[in-house]
């Protein structure tokens, strides 16, 4: 399925390696020129400014959910095709998902993380079936990916589920692997013995 719209989620922070900023500014252009509009959390500070940014500058859309207590530290863009303001970080989420036909993951904090694993879980539990892909720039990634391997191996998540994570460090291959993502249809996440 042809992607029209991802949500990204990456760091407030543009991380001390260079490669952060450049991946986040490629993957805006990239969006630009693919006709992909790109859903973020409405910053302008760190890697989502620099995303928003580089998407903006090639003629892209780009479209913003930040909620109200969040504008002043986040220091909401004002420079976007659409911004969203909510009341409260669910809805945040909520309103993203609603928006996107798939998320990107770049490097980032525990704000990343958190919008990550509740994709993961959502897709997991069945609520979405949308692709989600890890942008895995400079290896920043290969941790995370040992402990789903390791979680895995210790019965706590099925193959079928830690496949729904899709790995890659270009991103042509990338969006290629979201595109043609199938999501799992077992309806159970619990592993057994
Ligand atoms: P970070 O990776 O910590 O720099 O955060 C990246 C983005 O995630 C920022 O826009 C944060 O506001 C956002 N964020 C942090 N915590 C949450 C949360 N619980 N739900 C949704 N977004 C969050």
């Amino acid at each position: 399925m042809a992607l029209k719209s991802i949500a990204v989620f990456c760091g407030s922070s543009s991380g001390f390696d260079v490669r952060y900023s450049q991946a986040a500014k490629s993957l805006g252009k990239f969006f630009a020129l693919h006709g992909i509009q790109l859903i973020y959390g409405g910053a302008s500070v760190g890697l989502m400014g620099d995303i928003a940014d580089a998407c903006m500058e090639h003629g892209g859309k780009v479209i913003g959910v930040l909620p109200d207590f969040l504008r002043s530290k986040e220091i909401a863009h004002k420079g976007l095709t659409e911004i969203y303001i909510t009341t409260t970080m669910h809805e945040r989420k909520e309103k993203m998902n609603q928006l996107c036909d798939g998320v990107i993951a770049l490097p980032g904090g525990f704000g990343t993380l958190d919008e990550l694993f509740e994709m993961l879980t959502w897709g997991q539990l069945g609520l979405h079936q949308k692709p989600i892909g890890l942008y895995n720039i400079g290896g920043f990634f290969d941790p995370l990916i040992q402990l789903i391997t390791d979680m895995e191996k210790a019965g706590f998540l099925k193959k079928v589920n830690a496949d729904m994570l899709l790995v890659g460090d270009d991103l042509n291959s990338l969006v290629q692997k979201m595109e043609n993502y199938i999501p799992p249809t077992t309806g159970k996440w619990i592993v057994r013995k």
